[in-house]
């Protein structure tokens, strides 16, 4: 990273909401580039309609999410926290209550969406009586 970074000027163009369809002022770098589905994208996460509020709800609940699978995650198992991150907008979008992964027969991944539409996910390990333990 440079130290003496100039900010850049910025250029105004418009985005239109993709739940209520209305333009907005949507301020870029004078050098980026968007295409209209980037602009489209960004007055939309900042338009304040009940569908925009609703998405960017979901986003945030996405966010949050991803944040406590990483914490529950450990070492050697960051694919499979991956792996259910990506799943986490089937939880939101309603086309799954709840996803289970099983690692070894011991360790077990899920991930769950709440009648609140809050998302939930738990590590257990299951270790049964007389197993050796190293
Ligand atoms: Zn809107």
């Amino acid at each position: 990273m440079k130290k003496n970074e100039t900010i850049a000027n910025l250029k105004t163009e418009t985005g239109f909401c993709k739940y209520c369809k209305q333009g907005r002022a949507v301020q870029i770098g004078e050098d980026q580039i968007y295409s209209q589905a980037d602009l489209d994208n960004i007055a939309s996460s900042e338009c304040t309609c009940d569908g925009a509020r609703h998405a960017q709800e979901k986003e945030n609940r996405i966010r949050r999410a991803k944040d406590a699978i990483d914490k529950i995650t450990v070492d050697g198992e960051k694919e499979v926290g991956d792996f259910l991150k990506s799943a986490l907008s089937l939880l939101a979008d309603h086309k799954i209550k709840k996803l289970s992964v099983n690692i070894n027969g011991i360790v077990t991944y899920t991930v769950l969406r709440g009648n609140e539409e809050q998302l939930s996910m738990q590590r257990r390990e299951t270790i049964t009586e007389g197993d050796e333990i190293e």
